[in-house]
């Protein structure tokens, strides 16, 4: 049997190809802490055994016990520690996980203030973001995408089939804006720009369920 591809079947397949390959080198390991219950990632590259983690927005020394504890169980070496922006319930745990990994914490330039704002109990970025840098660790590449709104400096990591949408889309809803620094117009648009991002592409939100672009494009009320 002779299949015959147009061009636009072989780029999707291309893709698709792409993603797997992609999403197959990636790990993401998710941990529910703190009162707000915030989604802290672990994001680890198979191949070389680096990692990143999103948002330690630990409250409790257990909570940063269960990552750390994970981490050496699966003999992770820490890269980064990326905050998607500036609200304690992300950064609480940065200067438990800057003692144990002595890595660059990573955060926006418009939100990084808030490192240094809640008391001493927070430890200052080293690396200020802007949309278009992009975090390398491993074989992976997560591209930062500036997505203001909930906080001026809020960011959204994307890797091809992946995008980490910290507090600016959920699973059926998005971000606050009523916040200091919050802006709905901006908001508006950064929804516009993930919204731009192909169907298949997974969002792992700041709070609540793993969705995809597509799903939240049929079903987020909000988006409409
Ligand atoms: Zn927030
Ligand atoms: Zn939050």
């Amino acid at each position: 049997m002779n299949i015959q591809f147009s061009q636009d079947q072989k780029q999707t397949v291309y893709l698709s190809l792409k993603i797997l390959e992609m999403l197959s080198l990636m790990k993401v390991q998710l941990f529910t802490v703190g009162r707000l219950s915030t989604n802290c990632y672990v994001v680890s590259c198979l191949e070389t055994a680096e990692a990143i983690v999103i948002d330690p927005g630990f409250e409790a020394a257990f909570e940063a016990e269960k990552v750390t504890e994970y981490i050496s169980a699966t003999s992770l070496k820490v890269k980064f520690i990326v905050n998607t922006h500036g609200h304690v319930d992300h950064i609480g745990g940065n200067r438990i996980l800057k003692i144990e990994y002595a890595v660059p914490i990573c955060i926006h330039e418009y939100d990084a203030k808030c490192l240094t704002d809640y008391g001493n109990n927070l430890s200052p970025s080293n690396i200020l973001l802007k949309g278009g840098n992009t975090l390398e660790f491993g074989r992976i590449v997560l591209k930062v995408m500036h997505t203001p709104g909930h906080t001026p400096g809020s960011v959204s990591l994307i890797n091809r089939g992946v995008v980490f949408t910290g507090d600016t889309l959920f699973a059926g809803g998005i971000g606050r804006t009523d916040f200091l620094g919050g802006s709905y117009s901006d908001m508006k648009t950064s929804l516009l720009r993930l919204m731009d991002l192909p169907y298949t592409y997974v969002i792992y939100p700041g709070h609540g369920l793993v969705s995809t672009i597509g799903k939240e494009k049929r079903t987020n009320a909000f988006l409409f």
